[in-house]
């Protein structure tokens, strides 16, 4: 069945709604197996067999917001909140510099003030700063106005994760409450491509009412929007939330789930080869072996939790989040560990920009008769 669908090269970046959708439900081990090898292939062919680090400094639980699927939601009463203080944020970005990562991610709920804004801001300077300016800066920060993105990025953010969740404006109102709105998201993904951000986003596989065809959507979505670097996982329930209402996953569901994400990022690989394909930790909390599973359907990004072990039992997004009993350097030896046993190699001091940044910011400027500022865009 496989091979009826995609049969040449040239069907790979063309396949239909209709294609994705029966691509997500194939069933038979020999056609996934194969999809996944094709997958690999593509990645290889433009990357060779580079994993690219980027730590992941998670430095606060405050958040203002309520989405229905979030263990750190502004209304679970349950949880504890933690603010790492500026020195110890500081302190995990050089951990993550004298590692030779390469880059290091920004992420925390979302909070909008004026004195947040200025908080971050001086944050990214001081992170410039110790590392001469060689730590690229991924920030996962929510939506913010303009203004606020464009004050980051001068200040040396290069890059911006946002995810859309899901591309079906119907499902994204079921999973958040009325005054969080759709139209906003797809603003600020254009904004943050607009002033010149590596700009990132995704969704989650497995949510309550999502059908196959809303992720064939979701894969048609990255392509129209021209996004550079996707990160998709499983949708784990968190019991403290309204989606979850106190259910455990069941094992059956995992697998279906585990499974769907692995084919997501595989025909996502195939459709869009240049673009940086996450492998997320999501998927980990469904098999041990997740993350590796998803290296060799074509993902070529880990994030590595770079969080001090006190605050990581604070900082769950939902259930059976792994490494929360770890440090920076149990991580670190474990990722090595599990790259090397998939014959991979970390790209260690590397940022691992995505051709597909490049591709996109030159037929911008191209449009645009070379009038984009494109000065920290590649550092
Ligand atoms: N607050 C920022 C935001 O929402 O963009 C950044 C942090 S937020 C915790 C990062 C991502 O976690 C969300 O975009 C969402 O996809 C994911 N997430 C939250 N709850 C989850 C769950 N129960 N299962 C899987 N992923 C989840
Ligand atoms: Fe807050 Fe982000 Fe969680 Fe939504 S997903 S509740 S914005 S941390």
């Amino acid at each position: 069945m496989l091979e009826d669908i995609i049969c040449c090269e040239e069907d790979l970046k063309n396949l239909s709604l209709e294609d994705l959708t029966r691509l997500l439900q194939l069933e038979d081990e020999k056609n996934i197996k194969s999809l996944y090898r094709r997958a690999y292939q593509k990645k290889a062919e433009k990357g060779g067999k580079k994993v690219y680090f980027r730590g992941i400094i998670e430095f606060s639980n405050h958040c203002q917001k309520n989405c229905y699927y979030c263990g750190i939601r502004r209304e679970n009463p349950e949880l504890t909140r933690f603010e790492m203080s500026r020195e110890e944020i500081l302190e995990s970005a050089r951990w993550v510099y004298n590692n030779g990562y390469g880059s290091l991610v920004l992420q925390s709920g979302e909070i909008q003030s004026e004195e947040y804004t200025d908080y971050i801001e001086e944050l990214i300077l001081d992170i410039k700063e110790i590392s001469g300016g060689e730590l690229g800066i991924t920030l996962s920060l929510g939506e913010q106005d303009e203004k606020t993105y464009r004050r980051w990025f001068q200040a040396g953010a290069h890059r911006y994760l946002l995810r859309i969740e899901t591309s079906s404006s119907e499902l994204y109102n079921e999973l958040h409450p009325d005054s969080h709105q759709f139209q906003r998201r797809l603003e600020c993904l254009k904004i943050l491509q607009e002033i010149g951000y590596q700009t990132g986003t995704g969704v989650m596989i497995g949510l309550p009412g999502q059908t196959p065809a809303d992720l064939a959507a979701d894969l048609k979505f990255f392509q129209s929007y021209s996004i550079d670097m996707i990160g998709m996982g499983p949708y784990v329930p968190h019991s403290g939330t309204p989606l979850a209402s106190g259910d455990k996953i069941p094992a059956e569901l995992g697998r279906r789930n585990l499974d769907l994400s692995l084919k997501m990022v595989s025909l996502l690989r195939i459709l869009m080869p240049d673009v940086n394909i996450a492998a997320t930790t999501a998927m980990q909390a469904l098999h041990p072996r997740g993350r590796e599973k998803a290296l060799q359907a074509g993902a070529n990004i880990l994030m590595p939790v770079v969080t001090p072990r006190k605050y990581r039992e604070y900082y769950q997004l939902y259930e059976n989040k792994p490494c929360i009993d770890e440090k920076a350097e149990d991580c670190q030896g474990c990722l090595k560990q599990r790259v090397k046993s998939v014959d991979e190699e970390i790209a260690y001091g590397e940022w691992g920009d995505p051709p597909h940044y490049f591709r996109r910011l030159g037929s911008r400027t191209a449009e645009l008769g070379g009038e984009i500022d494109a000065e920290n865009a590649a550092g």
